[in-house]
């Protein structure tokens, strides 16, 4: 049907606007007739509805478009009616209950609403539905026919030939009708007819499911019960929605009831005036008709203010110090005007609607990052931020009301790179009048999950860096843009406060939380975002309305396809009222659910405005066209503004604001779908991600204490840096081909950084200046297994460790080696090293290409900021001797034991206590070790019914299957379980099968039990893939509480099935209970704390009371539609990826833990880092004679409590000094107090402090120069205020 006139009834229909729609859709398009009757309370009325539909399939059956024009007829006339829908449904395992995003414009008479709504409802057994959620929050769900006739839709799908239900299936996605008996499969639309074919006592048995323990779900696995359901005969439908080979039916039924049971206590927290009946629901009112007699009961969602004080976390403070050793005067820049005080007040009786145009650019996704620059691979995705700003700058220009905001400093900086002077002025000139304003300012937008805060505050200061010396004050961005990320933290946004942010503003919350605080105005909030500073580092946020995207068609962008603003008279589509009314709807929509009279719409999405006047050009009109009906009374008033100017509007409003002290992680986007899979994904990315920021930190460093002024040549690791912390990058979400494009900037940099260390080195290790040449320092970045193939076969060599942390340390250093050496310390002593065999898990390891069959370990004492040098000689045969053999029983009970700790081991191998000696503590274990979840993989992979993928963990069912459980996996018939003991290390290890093994190492004098583990190449034979976990069963009474940290800072206290600040029933049991693990994640009773720190971020929790489970590594092999369109599929060397990491246990009483913790987390991301060289000495004394072979930059010990966490040389004699009291408040009886240290103890090396200045974090402003915007917070919160006590860092 196309463009033509249609006749029903006698009534000749005919309107520009439905030949338009008729025009663009022409595929699906259905005209139907409904004879209906509506009934409420009793009364009933006859109608007669006309409806033409046209919907669109963007290759996902679930997803379409819709545009509907329909004219009810009912006692009281006709009303034509128009709705432009874009729907997505799940039906999660099953047909009773769904998900729907809907996004709509709906006008009835000239009267528009727009908005978007998050539905889930159930179908229960008298087919009624519920509808929860109007994340709209208008009042009035039932002006929204639009909203109706989704439901409808639902109706016709399920239950197209319910009696109960006599309307025809008339809704957009089919006109036919169904004829079998049944309920229809969702996505073919006949009926689903499986059948159990099996003998009755197992169908007893499957029935009883609800009684089932783990071994009848285990019986359910191994006896492949699932097989017995059959196709009934005859059966039409082909696709297994609800059924599928492998789906439980309790499974089903479990889900159903977890769904029940959350509405049941969703409804009973509901007060009744927030409940509505349906009493607006009348027929006689107009044309609803598509409601019949089915019972339909609508609520409004509201949630109690569960806003609840957390466990008290305090904090430490970070100062910043920019240190002259030369008087010189800062350069620091002045406003020119910019900023608050240019900003477009509005008006006060009007809806004043901020309009923010922007783009949102990911520095490396689906493409690297030079091919979003350069627009190039097209064949992925045609969008090239060059062209971008080249058109941004052009529109900003031509028009001087325009306004635009930029976020990604690496692509502005390359731009900026290739831009002619006459350009750099115009955008000089932009910025400083505020037409162009810096948002967040970062080299990338920072992922928040698997970051760490020392690279976070690094990334953000070199935008900051970049902007001031560029452009000075008026590009200082004064606000946090979030705008994509999967879950907020809480320590960012402690950060982004002393970044002298004024405000935060993000686009994804869990979609519970965002229901509630629709309903309730509160989704712009005062954070107290550290329990440890005062409140001048709380920050306002913000959640925005539609993630960053403008309200429905009104995208301008040349990838949208919503009409322009057409406003020639003459011309047919002439569109400037209904344009107008709809964009009028759509703003008071909005404003419904926002606490004043100004909202903020975000125009603009990923890459747009690569035509910029295009998107301007209908801004224009849409503001002249829009504010030109004040006169009739709009009350609308719409202006090109910014994040900063809509902030600033929201402060002058002077209204008190709700708070928030926990944060926003987990972040489920609908029921069962949690992103929390990207906390692990890529581990080794991970790693490699904190292993580069180590040597940056150590580089930076050596070059400052040298004084070799190479800031330059660090500046390639630092910008790789800067792009790992983007929200797809650490995160593990981009393409392949991308996280191979990060890792090679990381390595990139990594060696130029060396150049650095060289350099460095070459000041520092001769003792006078004709010792040459200077040996080469390298690193041996293979030594994570074994390897490293310069020394191998050398009769001499080096290792020199620089510690930089600015306490002494004391580590044991492994070196694979090839033959037999003599070590020499920095005294010249020999010194004891034990001469072990490398573990033939490591030498199996994919691509090891190391001949080194033994390693030697050495125990290191490290002077604080400094190193030390280790001299290797090799053996002659006359001394070669034969080394102290270690003692290694296999098989057997085993105990490792040294001054501080035994750990013990039962005859399997099975970590079974450990025991704090000093403090006669035990804590006992029970099936320590790997396990596995299978990932779901059901079906159509949707976004709201996602296999488990890059960003989602979904696992299929609740439980984890122990690694050992494969057995067909298995290839060694000896069950390898090896106990070593030497005097400087004894270890335990586990081989379990081909890919996975774990060795526990003690040493000696070491208050902490370390675990390194192997995992790779996880089996993908189940054509699924894996997610593999270390879980730790203790008997430590835990009570659901377990405590995770945010980016390696503070530390959060979790609750298992509980959100502090909502109402959360459960409903994926282990996805929704996952937490990012930056650092630590520990559990504790009164008396005992089982912590345990990583290496890398990791995701994880508490399942059990008691357990702590990790997850290390995960292949999966669907992609679960979150856009990467990529399976989670790591290979190397042709096989799955294998990953090493390394896990380190404390156990203490949990007063004396925070010491162990702070102090062992701070080695781990600052560890000693060694680098090698073949010296061309003759012997040890040669050697000793020229280098000097320990060196500390320190005169004076540093208090323990007190962390360098920067030391940057910006120019001769101008440092940048970073000093961090790294325990929070509180945690421990001495260190959490406050400490004096003397700066210059930090510059004995290099000369005397003229002059100091204090920075705010981000460098780019001196703190006495910071003013932030003050909030006023809702008096009964203000209690809060009490837990927050200064720590003040003299
Ligand atoms: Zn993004």
């Amino acid at each position: 049907m196309t463009g033509t006139a249609m006749n029903y009834n006698g009534i000749n229909h005919r309107s520009k606007h439905l030949m338009k729609k008729v025009q663009d859709t022409d595929t699906d398009c259905v005209t139907t007739t409904v004879q209906n009757q509506a009934c409420h309370a009793g009364h009933c009325h006859n109608t007669t509805t006309y409806i033409h539909g046209c919907d669109t399939y963007d290759g996902d059956d679930e997803c379409d478009n819709l545009t509907v024009h329909y004219n009810v007829h009912n006692t009281t006339g006709w009303r034509n009616t128009t709705c432009d829908l874009h729907a997505c449904t799940d039906f999660l395992n099953d047909d009773d209950c769904a998900n729907a995003n809907l996004t709509f414009n709906s006008c009835t008479n000239g009267d528009c609403r727009s908005g978007i709504t998050t539905i889930h409802g159930c179908f229960d057994s008298s087919y009624a539905i519920n509808h929860l959620g109007v994340a709209d929050g208008l009042d009035d769900f039932f002006d929204i026919p639009c909203i109706n006739l989704l439901f409808d839709t639902f109706y016709g799908r399920h239950f197209g030939n319910s009696k109960k239900y006599d309307q025809q299936s008339v809704a957009s996605f089919s006109s036919k009708k169904l004829c079998c008996e049944g309920r229809a499969c969702m996505k073919c639309e006949k009926c689903r007819d499986w059948c159990y074919a099996g003998d009755l006592e197992t169908w007893k048995w499957i029935r009883n499911h609800k009684n089932w323990e783990a071994a009848d779900r285990k019986r359910w696995m191994s006896e492949n019960v699932w097989k017995r359901f059959k196709h009934r005969d005859g059966s039409t439908c082909t696709c297994f929605h609800g059924y599928r080979d492998d789906c439980f039916e309790w499974e089903l039924e479990s889900t159903r009831n977890t769904i029940g049971r959350f509405f049941t206590d969703i409804l009973t927290e509901l007060t009744s005036d927030r409940t509505r009946t349906l009493n607006r629901y009348d027929a006689t009112d107009g044309g609803y008709a598509f409601l019949n007699t089915t019972t339909h009961s609508f609520y409004f969602f509201c949630k109690e203010n569960h806003l609840k004080a957390m466990y008290v976390i305090q904090f430490c403070t970070i100062l910043l110090i920019y240190i002259v050793t030369q008087s010189l005067a800062a350069p620091y820049k002045i406003s020119n005007g910019c900023g608050y005080d240019s900003c477009n007040p509005g008006k006060p009786d009007q809806i004043n609607v901020h309009i923010v145009a922007h783009t949102h650019d990911d520095v490396g996704w689906l493409k690297t990052v030079d091919q979003y620059y350069y627009g190039s691979h097209g064949e992925i995705t045609r969008k090239g931020v060059q062209y971008i700003l080249d058109s941004v700058i052009q529109a900003l220009v031509d028009n001087p009301d325009r306004r635009f905001i930029y976020v990604e400093i690496a692509f502005f900086w390359r731009w900026w790179n290739q831009q002619p002077e006459d350009i750099r002025n115009t955008v000089k000139k932009l910025v400083n009048e505020g037409r162009l304003e810096f948002i967040s300012g970062g080299w990338s937008m920072i992922d928040e999950a698997a970051t760490h805060y020392n690279s976070i505050i690094d990334q953000h200061s070199l935008g900051a860096e970049f902007l001031n010396d560029t452009f000075g004050e008026c590009a200082r961005p004064k606000i946090g843009w979030q705008i994509d990320p999967f879950g907020h933290s809480r320590e960012v946004a402690s950060l982004f406060a002393q970044m002298g942010f004024d405000g935060y503003f993000f686009g994804r919350a869990d979609y519970h939380d965002i229901l509630g605080r629709s309903a309730e105005r509160t989704r712009e909030m005062v954070w107290q975002a550290t329990a440890d500073l005062d409140p001048q580092n709380w920050l306002f946020t913000g959640i925005l309305p539609l993630y960053y995207f403008g309200p429905p068609t009104f995208c301008y962008d040349i990838t949208c396809n919503d009409p322009p603003i057409v406003d020639d008279k003459n011309v047919h589509d002439y569109n400037v009222p209904e344009r107008v009314e709809a964009f009028i709807g759509a703003s008071l929509a909005q404003a419904e659910i926002y606490a004043t009279n100004h909202i903020m719409m975000t125009m603009g999405g990923d890459f747009y405005n690569q035509n910029a006047l295009e998107d301007f050009k209908n801004l224009d009109k849409l503001i002249y066209y829009v504010n030109l009906q004040q006169a009739n009374g709009s009350g609308v008033n719409i202006f090109y503004s910014t994040p900063s100017c809509y902030l600033y509007a929201l402060n002058k409003v002077g209204k008190k604001w709700p708070t928030k002290t926990d944060d926003f992680f987990p972040y489920a986007s609908t029921p069962f779908v949690y992103w929390t899979g990207y906390f692990t994904s890529r581990p080794a990315l991970k790693r490699y991600e904190r292993y580069a920021n180590n040597i940056l930190q150590v580089t930076r460093q050596l070059n400052g204490f040298s004084q070799s002024n190479l800031r330059n040549i660090i500046f390639d690791l630092s910008e790789a840096m800067g792009l790992a912390q983007h929200h797809d990058a650490v995160s593990g979400t981009s393409k392949q081909h991308v996280a191979d494009d990060y890792a090679q900037r990381l390595s990139d940099g990594i060696d130029r950084a060396t150049d650095v260390i060289n350099d460095a080195y070459a000041e520092l290790l001769p003792k006078d200046s004709r010792s040459t040449p200077i040996p080469h320092q390298f690193l041996c970045p293979y030594s994570n297994i074994s390897a490293c193939l310069p020394i191998e076969g050398q009769k001499q060599f080096t290792v020199t460790l620089w510690n930089p942390t600015i306490h002494p340390v004391t580590v044991h250093h492994h070196v694979p080696v090839t033959g037999q050496y003599l070590i020499y310390d920095p005294n010249g002593n020999l010194i004891p090293a034990e001469y072990l065999s490398i573990p033939d898990t490591i030498k199996n390891i994919p691509g090891r290409m190391s001949s080194a069959q033994n390693q030697y370990v050495f125990r290191a004492s490290l002077p604080a900021l400094g190193y030390n040098t280790y001299y290797f000689e090799a053996k002659t045969d006359t001394n070669k001797i034969k080394h102290k053999e270690a003692i290694t029983t296999t098989n057997e009970a085993c105990i490792l034991q040294n001054e501080y700790l035994r750990v013990v081991f039962n005859d399997q191998g099975n970590l079974k206590h450990i025991v704090n000696l000093a403090k006669n503590l035990t804590v006992s274990f029970t099936g320590q070790g790997f396990y596995w979840y299978i990932g779901y993989a059901e079906g159509k992979t949707t976004p709201f019914s996602p296999a488990s993928g890059a960003y989602i963990f979904r696992p299929l069912h609740p439980e984890a299957f122990p690694v050992s459980l494969v057995a067909h996996y298995c290839i060694s018939k000896n069950t390898n379980r090896n106990c070593t003991k030497t005097d400087t290390v004894q270890k335990a290890s586990i081989v379990y099968n081909n890919w996975t093994s774990q060795e526990f190492s003690l040493y000696r004098n070491a208050s902490a039990v370390e675990i390194e583990w192997i995992v790779g190449p996880i089996p993908i034979d189940d054509n699924i893939g894996k997610e593999i976990i270390i879980r730790y069963n203790t008997d430590i009474k835990s009570e659901k509480k377990y405590y995770t940290d945010a980016n390696g800072r503070q530390v959060l206290e979790r609750i298992r099935d509980y959100r502090p600040t909502w109402h959360h029933v459960p409903d994926d049991l282990v996805s929704s209970n996952y937490y990012p693990i930056n650092s630590r994640i520990w559990i504790q009773d009164q008396d005992r704390q089982f912590t345990i720190l990583t290496d890398r971020s990791q995701g994880g929790g508490s399942i059990y009371d008691g357990s702590i489970e990790i997850m290390v590594h995960r292949r999966l092999l669907h992609d679960d539609s979150m856009g990467v369109k990529e399976a989670l599929n790591e290979t190397a060397y042709g096989k799955g990826l294998v990953v090493s990491g390394k896990h380190i246990l404390l156990f203490d009483r949990p007063s004396d833990s925070a010491r162990l913790h702070r102090t062992g987390a701070q080695q781990l991301f600052m560890h000693p880092l060694a680098t090698y060289s073949l010296p061309n000495t003759s012997s040890h004394t040669n050697y000793s004679n020229m280098f000097r072979q320990s060196w500390s930059a320190l005169s004076d010990a540093m208090p323990l409590n007190v962390h360098l966490l920067t030391f940057d040389q910006l120019a001769p004699k101008q440092y940048r000094v970073r000093v961090e009291h790294y325990f929070e408040l509180h945690e421990d009886e001495f260190y959490s107090k406050s400490v004096t240290i003397d700066l210059q103890t930090l510059f004995k090396s290099i000369g005397t402090i003229n002059d100091m200045t204090e920075l705010i974090l981000t460098a780019n402003l001196p703190s006495s120069e910071l003013h932030r915007l003050q909030w006023n917070i809702k008096d009964q919160e203000s209690s809060h205020t009490n837990m927050f006590r200064k720590l003040y860092f003299h």
